[in-house]
């Protein structure tokens, strides 16, 4: 390698090194260790095709991939037999595979979703060209159930696709998907589909003593959850999960153009659902529990020392995302948190620790001193 490529390299490297120690807003486990992986980069691997089914092309590693789906329906309360899905490239690929599953169930459906969603599923909306309406959220940003009854009740004539927020990217909350079922029960609306976006607490609610309700047996027909957000990896990916006879449908009209294709992309990563088959047998039955738990302990002494700082901080339930007051512009990119109107937000995944925690409300506090002294 000549020096000059070996320099940018050795620049990019310093920089990441840097910028993970003071990662503390965005929902990325970076505790991990991938490296018993490495002698894999020197192949083609590639997982094009369904992983349930034989592929021509056999440097692939569908077995693994299998078993990550069997985990995720076990913790999604689905019978194995009953569970399709594959490893996508993130979240936003396992919504549009909901969404696209909800669509050819019922193509005159309704789509109903959040202030709260995310915003992949707005765009997933315009790409499916599916019709929808979005509902307002409650201040802790739930969704507005009454509002959500009301619009349900006004279109009662078509199905309802329903997006439910395990967690949403901003503060964290849980729509209670008990309600979307009472919803178009009350309103005897038979033809419905709950999509649920569970991006990060997909990987929380399976693990906590009080989760509120979720899974395939509370009424998801398909979840997405991410894969690089609380399991960690160095490569973005997620899972789709729904059921198998759903897919049959879909799977059964592309036959007729002569290929079984029931994923959404055709060349897929080989290595990141080999990367979350290892973190399963890395962390053992109980492992991610013991994490997901740690991780809440800490969200709730960051909301403790902030309070105790006189920094109103609050989380909603099983979350471990710290809802503040927006600090300043500097503080917010020293240590990557995100900013939304008024507000910000820190998560507490693994590598933020309560020493990483003590640092920021301190400069929060240096920072709001400096803002007080400057306003006298
Ligand atoms: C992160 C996130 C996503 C999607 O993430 P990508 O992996 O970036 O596509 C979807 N929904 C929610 C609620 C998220 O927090």
């Amino acid at each position: 390698m000549d020096t000059k490529t070996q320099d940018r390299l050795d620049g990019l490297l310093q920089d990441f090194d840097e910028l993970r120690d003071r990662q503390v807003g965005y929902p990325c486990n970076q505790d991990f260790d991938y490296s018993a992986l490495l002698p894999f980069l020197s192949y083609c691997p590639n997982n094009v095709g369904d992983p349930f089914h034989d592929s021509n092309f056999l440097s692939n590693t569908h077995d693994m991939e299998r078993e990550v789906i069997n985990r995720f329906a076990d913790m999604m309360h689905l019978p194995q037999d009953d569970a399709w899905g594959y490893v996508t490239s993130g979240g936003t690929e396992g919504n549009m595979y909901g969404l696209y599953m909800g669509r050819e169930m019922f193509p005159d459906g309704v789509v109903y979703f959040s202030q709260d969603t995310h915003y992949s599923v707005v765009k997933i909306l315009r790409v499916l060209k599916a019709r929808n309406i979005m509902i307002k959220s409650q201040d802790n940003g739930e969704i507005d159930y009454d509002d959500l009854y009301e619009t349900v009740r006004i279109n009662r004539d078509v199905p309802a696709v329903f997006i439910a927020n395990i967690g949403t990217t901003m503060k964290g909350a849980i729509d209670d998907v008990s309600r979307f079922r009472e919803i178009a029960d009350d309103l005897a609306i038979t033809n419905y589909y709950i999509h649920a976006d569970a991006a990060l607490s997909g990987m929380i609610l399976p693990f906590v003593d009080d989760p509120q309700p979720f899974g395939f047996d509370a009424g998801f027909d398909s979840v997405a959850v991410s894969g690089h957000k609380m399991i960690g990896s160095p490569m973005p990916c997620g899972v789709a999960l729904t059921r198998r006879d759903y897919v049959g449908r879909v799977a059964r009209s592309i036959e007729y153009v002569g290929v079984l294709d029931t994923t959404l992309t055709g060349s897929r990563n080989a290595i990141t659902p080999m990367m979350l088959w290892y973190a399963f047998q890395q962390q053992g039955p109980d492992g991610f529990r013991r994490i997901v738990n740690d991780c809440i302990e800490v969200a709730e002494y960051a909301v403790t020392r902030f309070n105790d700082s006189g920094i109103p901080a609050w989380r909603n339930k099983n979350s471990v995302t710290v809802v503040f007051p927006k600090p300043s512009p500097e503080i917010i990119r020293k240590w990557q948190l995100a900013p939304y109107e008024d507000i910000a937000h820190l998560i507490t995944m693994p590598h933020v620790t309560r020493e990483k925690i003590d640092l920021v409300i301190d400069d929060c506090l240096r920072d709001l001193q400096a803002s007080s002294k400057s306003g006298e």
